[in-house]
């Protein structure tokens, strides 16, 4: 029987990533992500799989961002019981991922019932913190490198995708037949992380597009000075949305740097996100451990301290940040603005023209922090809508996604061509357009695949 793929999420979107290989004997799900953003895409997460959880026989998980890991614990509590693998640090990270993601869960069912604006009677989360306990025993840590065999006619072997602490692409071998799925590909340029590793030879490539159809361009530490210190000058603070895992330390990186060159001013930096804290602790200690995944000559764990770093743990401890006693910079999550605390951040301070916010990473359709790229002149948050007054920035080049070049030099790299690439993890433009630049510049077959879509491997 044929080894077939099946495009389960990710595909028209850059959420849910989840691919399934099927060797006839064996069924492997690379990634098992959650959907995010618009509501029609998080309904998707209650759809029943294409097959029984139970019959999925192995998990490879590429790296700890919730639209790659953030179904786990739903197949577990569907009855998945097989081994996840995945490298050392992602697991330490999809910890932290997952058990934020139960509470949100717990929360958003609890928040549902009182409110009374569910359909069902008694609303219940996706998953609750008893299936993440259940989840967490499953992690298979694999050095990256090594060939492990999850299922007796797979192998998995893990690559450096430089993307976030512990990132992988995923090598898999069925059949005589070869895939390569790059879960997301971080930028050469990443501070902290070495390059990605190109492809290995392979018969087909399932590559990410977030920003298929995008150059990351200009000097965003410049940006980034030049709004914090006007920002400073006229008396606000600078508010930055930021994903828990990896944007907050390559944020702040970047401010430590510029503190140091003297191009900011020295002011109090806060990090105000229980579960960025919790991360910024495994990326200290990977950097004291010298892990070979970060790039040499980094210095010590205080690489990540701009100054004044202060760690805002505790909600009381938050909210004496609305607003910050003096002009100050607010690292806080969730990344697009949907939800945690830096919602409050924001309704205090979007109204006053002297703060600034900061937007540094990817911003899905539907989401606040998309509404404030375009422009939106007041924004919903908690049942009332605030005035945006405040100066609004987005920095691209604080993205640790590559942009398309980045990407089909990725590609370009592999021994030999493969047969065929798959474009997936990009709103449809996105993909569209970089199917078309690997047809053209590299000559090669390129497919943006339906959702769902079966093919042959
Ligand atoms: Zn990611």
């Amino acid at each position: 029987m044929a080894t077939t793929l099946r495009f389960l999420g990710a595909a028209g979107t850059v959420t849910g990533s989840k691919t399934l290989l099927d060797t006839g004997r064996s069924q492997v799900m690379i990634d098992a992500g959650l959907f995010q953003g618009l509501r029609d895409l998080r309904r998707r997460n209650w759809e029943p799989l294409p097959l029984p959880a139970a019959e999925i026989d192995a998990v490879v998980l590429t790296h700890a961002h919730l639209d790659h890991s953030g179904y786990l614990p739903a197949l577990v509590d569907q009855g998945f019981s097989g081994p996840i693998v995945t490298t050392r640090w992602t697991a330490e990270l999809a910890e932290i991922v997952l058990r934020d993601s139960a509470h949100l869960q717990e929360e958003d069912a609890a928040y549902a019932a009182t409110a009374g604006y569910s359909r069902h009677a008694q609303p219940r989360p996706l998953y609750d913190s008893a299936d993440v306990a259940r989840c967490l025993p499953l992690f298979h840590p694999t050095p990256l490198g090594t060939t492990v065999t999850p299922c007796p006619d797979v192998q998995v072997r893990l690559q450096s995708a430089g993307h976030i602490l512990g990132s992988a692409t995923a090598f898999v071998e069925a059949a005589g037949r070869r895939v390569v799925v790059s879960g997301d590909l971080g930028r050469p340029s990443h501070p902290l992380l070495a390059p990605p590793l190109p492809p290995p030879a392979c018969d087909a490539i399932v590559v990410e597009s977030t920003y298929g159809d995008r150059t990351h361009a200009g000097d965003d530490l410049a940006t980034l000075a030049d709004v914090v210190t006007r920002t400073i000058d006229r008396g606000g603070s600078v508010v930055i949305p930021s994903f828990a895992v990896d944007r907050t330390e390559v944020v702040l990186v970047a401010l430590r740097r510029l503190a140091e060159q003297g191009r900011i001013p020295n002011v109090p930096v806060y990090v105000d996100s229980p579960m960025a804290l919790s991360a910024l602790a495994v990326y200290r200690r990977a950097l004291a451990e010298g892990d070979p995944e970060l790039r040499p000559g980094l210095g010590g764990p205080d690489v990540f301290d701009a100054g004044e770093l202060r760690e805002a743990h505790t909600a009381q401890e938050s909210r004496a940040l609305d607003p910050p006693p003096q002009p100050s910079i607010v690292i806080s999550a969730s990344g697009m603005a949907t939800g945690g605390r830096v919602v409050h951040h924001l309704k205090q301070l979007l109204p006053d023209r002297r703060n600034a916010v900061v937007l540094v990473g990817y911003q899905a359709e539907g989401t606040r922090g998309r509404d404030l790229t375009e422009g939106a002149r007041q924004l919903k948050m908690h049942g009332h809508y605030v005035a945006v007054r405040a100066e609004v920035v987005a920095l691209h080049a604080f993205s640790v996604h590559a942009d398309a070049g980045e990407i089909l030099d990725w590609l370009r790299g592999t021994p030999e061509p493969p047969e065929v690439v798959y474009v997936v993890h990009g709103e449809p433009r996105s993909s569209a357009a970089l199917a078309e630049r690997v047809r053209d510049e590299l000559g090669w077959v390129a497919v943006v695949p339906r959702d769902g879509e079966l093919v042959h491997l």
